[in-house]
């Protein structure tokens, strides 16, 4: 049905294990991504019917010359470093590359054990699987670099959580699984033959046009540095959360990867955190720059030995980069926020109007997409609080000192302020209806992320925010 063209299996063995998805008897076709499959990725899926579908993408219909992998990675899990993780759950079905040339992975997720699976039973429950499925095609239609879905595929068995739940695989495309985690697998083992072939093998694959350059592991870092720092623009100015900023869960290519109990804020705080298993709030809202940093001079210190032989001397121009190139982070940020705001350049004082419209959604605990929609259009339903109003003479200077026009900063804020975003409540319906075999919401959900900034009148229910009995608090892990 496609036509693999696996570059990872060139790599030497200790990268991955081949190893098979579990065997299924009724695997059925939940979802599939038509249009991904044939304009983005160019697959000959033709006349296929569901059943071949839900075969193929639970990994059933193997073919010999494509055998299927696992991949090795290490990773620091709040904090912590644990030297050997990988895919514990899922398996690469292989690469492939579309009409213009582009290289993709296509990899099954909850497709049962692996040699990784550390007594973890290699499964997804179905939640987990929509909740990917609906938030990783809505951040794409947002405009953030993702991963996205391909395929849900209900297994047919059911998977033991707390309760037993109806089991599901998730076929997600991704520019590659390459992760710091994966550089860091190699670097804790002073594998160093294995770190360079890892580092040639993500500069070929992501930025070919750096082959030959001087200086290309600084050069390297720099490139995956911007595309980490444009991401967590993205993720901020949205106000989502990862959940589970980890290590391994942080991709070389700078998409948003392994979606697990990730969330829109709603009502908005800074320090919100949704994760269930995120106690101390590690990567709560405001932490995420300062923890992509933390990640990112994790990445960094696995190129010590390719920056200098002398390790001091290495470590202190590794320190300098980082110095140079971090407030990047803070720069795309305060980017994005200013243009939600209507600013097309961001100053100290533009900084500043940001931060109190900030302070004043906190303080009065408002919804954060909907308060940039209605800031546009109705101004006057703010509570004009002392804060209201220190935030809007400023903010109102600020757009008069613009070259552009009224009209052109307002045009601006439509195109970046979403009016739907896949709301918490609205997942959590969508998944206790689906669980029930309904999946009007699921599609819906998907449905309306397509269009995210315009008005959909048909679906306006899904733009409201959660009534205070609605909120979700809490979200889970799933694995
Ligand atoms: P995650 O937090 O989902 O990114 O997973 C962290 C690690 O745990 C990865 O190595 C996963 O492959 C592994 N893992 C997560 N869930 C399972 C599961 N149900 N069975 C086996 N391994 C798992
Ligand atoms: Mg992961």
């Amino acid at each position: 049905m496609i036509n693999f063209n696996t570059t990872y299996l060139d790599l030497p063995t200790d990268f991955y294990v081949r190893n098979n998805p579990e065997k299924l008897s009724h695997p059925s076709l939940l979802l599939f991504n038509e249009a991904l499959a044939e304009h983005e990725l160019s697959l000959n899926i033709g006349t296929s019917s569901h059943e071949e579908l839900a075969y193929f993408f639970s990994g059933q219909n193997l073919s010999k010359s494509a055998p299927c992998i696992s991949l090795a990675y290490a990773g620091h899990q709040f904090g912590y470093f644990v030297p050997q993780l990988g895919d514990g759950r899922a398996h690469l079905l292989g690469e492939v590359l579309n009409a213009q040339g582009m290289r993709f992975d296509i990899q099954l997720k909850g497709s049962g054990q692996t040699a990784f699976s550390r007594g973890g039973d290699g499964k997804s429950a179905l939640g987990p699987v929509l909740r990917e499925y609906i938030v990783s095609e809505a951040m794409h239609y947002l405009g953030v670099p993702t991963s996205r879905a391909l395929a849900a595929v209900q297994t047919g068995e059911f998977v033991q959580r707390e309760t037993l739940l109806p089991g599901a695989i998730l076929a997600r495309v991704a520019a590659s699984h390459l992760r710091i985690g994966t550089f860091e697998y190699f670097a804790n083992r002073k594998d160093l033959p294995s770190l360079k072939l890892l580092f040639e093998y993500s500069v070929k694959r992501h930025y070919p046009e750096l082959i030959g350059k001087n200086d290309i592991y600084l050069v390297f870092l720099l490139k995956v540095l911007h595309s980490h720092a444009k991401m967590l623009a993205s993720w901020m100015s949205l106000g989502f959360i990862h959940g589970v900023m980890n290590t391994d869960n942080m991709s070389i290519s700078g998409q948003t990867l392994d979606y697990g109990p990730c969330a829109f804020i709603d009502n908005f705080a800074f320090d919100r955190v949704f994760s269930s298993i995120d106690h101390a709030g590690r990567y709560a809202y405001n932490n995420q720059i300062f923890i992509a940093k933390w990640n990112f001079s994790q990445l960094a210190s696995c190129f010590i030995p390719f920056i200098h032989s002398n390790e001091k001397i290495a470590i202190g121009i590794l320190q300098e980069f980082l110095e140079a190139h971090f407030s990047c982070f803070e720069e795309k940020w305060m980017e994005a926020m200013g243009k939600k705001l209507g600013f097309f350049k961001v100053d100290k004082n533009v900084e500043q109007v940001i931060h109190n419209w900030l302070l004043y959604l906190q303080e009065e605990n408002l919804d954060f997409t909907m308060s940039f929609r209605d800031i546009i259009d109705r101004p006057k339903n703010f509570k004009r609080t002392p804060l209201f109003q220190l935030f809007e003479s400023s903010w109102h200077t600020c757009l008069q000192q613009q070259p552009q026009s009224i009209k052109q900063s307002q045009d601006l804020m439509k195109s970046v302020n979403p009016l739907f975003i896949p709301r918490n409540h609205q997942i959590q319906r969508a998944i206790d209806l689906a669980s029930k075999g309904d999946f009007t919401v699921v599609n819906d959900l998907i449905q309306v992320a397509k269009k995210p900034f315009n008005e959909q009148v048909d679906y306006l229910k899904y733009s409201i925010p959660p009534k205070k009995e609605e909120r979700v608090i809490s979200t889970f892990c799933g694995t």
